[in-house]
C-alpha cells in the first residue's frame, strides 16, 4: 500500500473536528477527517445552537473568566456567517438573531436585568410591551422581556457549511477500527505529522488504550432534553425562574417535513439518567403553561433525548471549564471545545500548538478516495419516537 502523508488527521466530525478541519484546510494544511458514525457528531447535532454571550453564567452569579471569554465568541461567529473569518459559514442559516429572557413579574426580574446588563452591557436591551412578538402578546405571558445578543443557529446547516467544501477529505472510520484509530492509520499506511482527537466521549477511551491518559480527566453531565412537536410558534427564550439557571431554555427547530419543534434545555433537562421520561415531559408542559397560560398545546407530541455533555474536567470548580481543553501526549492531541460556541477558540489553540511545533502547511491536497464516504447525521427531532 503506498504511503499517504497528510499534514494532519482528525478523528471525530462533531463541531470541534469540523471547525478545526475547515480552519486548517483554508490555511492550506492537508487534512483528513475521519468519523466513526456520521458528520455532525453526537452532541453537536443535538445542541440547541445558541452562540452564548455569557448570560447563562451571569444568571448563575458567575461573572467569571468563562462569562468573559465566551462573550468574545458571538462576534467571531457573526464574522464567519458573513464569510469574514477563518471559516466560511455564509451558507449556514441563522434561526434567530437573539435569545429572549422571559422574566415573570416580580423583583427577581429586576435583579436579573441588573446583573445581566452590568455584565453584558449593550448586548442586552428591554423589549417594550408594544414591540413584543404577537405570539408572545397572545400567549398570556405576564412579565418583562429582555433581548440578548445571542444568535441561534441551525446546526445542520452549520455542519454542511463546514463540511461540504472539503467533503472529499472526510471519510468513515470503519467499525472494526472504532477503538483503534492508530492501528487504522498504520494498516492503511497513513502517516500524518499530527493526530488530533475531537471524538468527545471516546477521547478518554482512546487515550487510555494508547497509554496517553496520564493526567487526563473528563467530566460527563447527563441531560434529558425534551422535544415538543407541533409547537404553536417559533420561540427562542430562556424562561427565567427563581433558581440560578433558567427553568427552561427553549429553541425552535424544524423536522424534515416542516413541523415546528420546541427543544427544551436548561433546568428542564437537568435530570439524572434514570429520570422517567413521562414525568420530565409532564413537568416541562406544566412549566410552559405556567409562563404562557394561553398557548394551545392540544396538538403537541412529545419525546425526550437522553444525552451526556462531555468536556475536559474543570480544575477550578465542579462546573465547566473556562475554555476549551487540550491534552497533549506524544504526537497526539485530545481536544474538547467545552461548548459549541467555543469551537473557534479551540481551532486557534490547536493552530498555536502546531506553530510552536513548527508543523507547517504543505499546500498538498491528499487523495483519500480509497477510503469510505460518510453521511450527514440526522437531527434528534427527525429520529424521535413521538407520542401524544
Ligand atoms: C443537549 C445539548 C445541548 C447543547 N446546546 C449547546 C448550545 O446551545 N450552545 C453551545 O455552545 N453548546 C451547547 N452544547 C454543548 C456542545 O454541543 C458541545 O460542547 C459540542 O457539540 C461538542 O462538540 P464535539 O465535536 O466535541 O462533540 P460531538 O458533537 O459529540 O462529536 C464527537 C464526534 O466524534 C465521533 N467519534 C467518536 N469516536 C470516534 C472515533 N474513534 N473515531 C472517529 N470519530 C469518533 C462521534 O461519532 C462524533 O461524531 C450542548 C450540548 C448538549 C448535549
Amino acid at each position: 500500500m503506498p504511503e499517504v502523508k497528510p499534514d494532519i488527521v482528525i478523528f471525530g466530525a462533531g463541531i470541534a473536528g469540523l471547525w478545526l478541519f475547515h480552519h486548517l484546510k483554508r490555511k492550506n494544511f492537508d487534512v483528513l477527517l475521519l468519523e466513526k458514525y456520521s458528520i455532525g457528531g453526537e452532541q453537536s447535532i443535538a445542541s440547541q445552537g445558541i452562540i452564548h454571550s455569557g448570560l447563562k453564567y451571569c444568571l448563575a452569579g458567575k461573572v467569571n473568566k468563562l462569562a468573559q471569554t465566551i462573550s468574545e465568541m458571538p462576534q467571531i461567529w457573526r464574522n464567519a456567517l458573513e464569510g469574514q473569518a477563518s471559516v466560511d459559514l455564509s451558507k449556514a442559516t441563522i434561526n434567530a438573531q437573539s435569545q429572549d429572557l422571559l422574566i415573570p413579574k416580580g423583583i427577581l426580574g429586576d435583579l436579573v436585568k441588573l446583573a445581566t446588563k452590568k455584565a453584558l452591557g449593550d448586548s442586552v436591551h428591554d423589549v417594550k410591551k408594544e414591540d413584543w412578538p404577537e405570539s408572545i402578546k397572545f400567549s398570556g405571558f405576564n412579565g418583562s422581556i429582555v433581548a440578548m445578543n445571542e444568535l441561534v443557529l441551525d446546526i445542520p446547516s452549520v455542519v454542511r457549511a463546514l463540511a461540504d467544501p472539503y467533503k472529499d477529505s472526510i471519510k468513515k472510520l470503519p467499525k472494526a477500527f472504532a477503538d483503534k484509530p492508530f492501528e487504522f492509520l498504520r494498516d492503511h499506511n497513513i502517516t500524518p505529522k499530527r493526530i488530533i482527537f475531537t471524538a468527545a466521549r471516546s477521547n478518554l477511551e482512546i487515550a487510555k488504550h494508547h497509554g496517553h491518559n496520564d493526567g487526563l480527566e473528563t467530566q460527563h453531565r447527563p441531560l434529558l432534553q425534551i422535544m415538543m412537536k407541533n409547537a404553536p410558534f417559533e420561540l427562542y427564550a430562556h424562561l427565567v425562574g427563581k433558581s440560578d439557571k433558567p427553568v427552561a431554555t427553549v429553541t425552535t427547530h424544524k423536522t424534515s417535513d416542516g413541523s415546528l419543534v420546541w427543544y427544551l434545555g436548561g433546568l428542564a433537562a437537568e435530570k439524572q439518567k434514570d429520570y422517567p421520561s413521562d414525568k420530565a415531559i409532564a413537568e416541562a408542559k406544566e412549566s410552559l403553561l405556567r409562563y404562557m397560560p394561553d398557548i394551545d398545546l392540544s396538538d403537541a407530541e412529545w419525546a425526550t433525548l437522553p444525552i451526556d455533555r462531555v468536556e475536559g474536567k474543570s480544575r477550578t470548580n465542579n462546573w465547566l471549564p473556562d475554555t476549551p481543553t487540550i491534552h497533549k501526549c506524544d504526537d497526539a492531541l485530545y481536544a474538547w471545545p467545552t461548548k459549541l460556541t467555543f469551537s473557534p477558540m479551540l481551532a486557534d489553540m490547536v493552530e498555536k500548538i502546531l506553530n510552536e511545533e513548527q508543523i507547517v502547511a504543505s499546500s498538498n491536497t491528499g487523495d483519500f478516495g480509497f477510503l469510505q464516504d460518510v453521511d450527514y447525521a440526522k437531527t434528534p427531532w427527525d429520529k424521535a419516537q413521538w407520542k401524544k
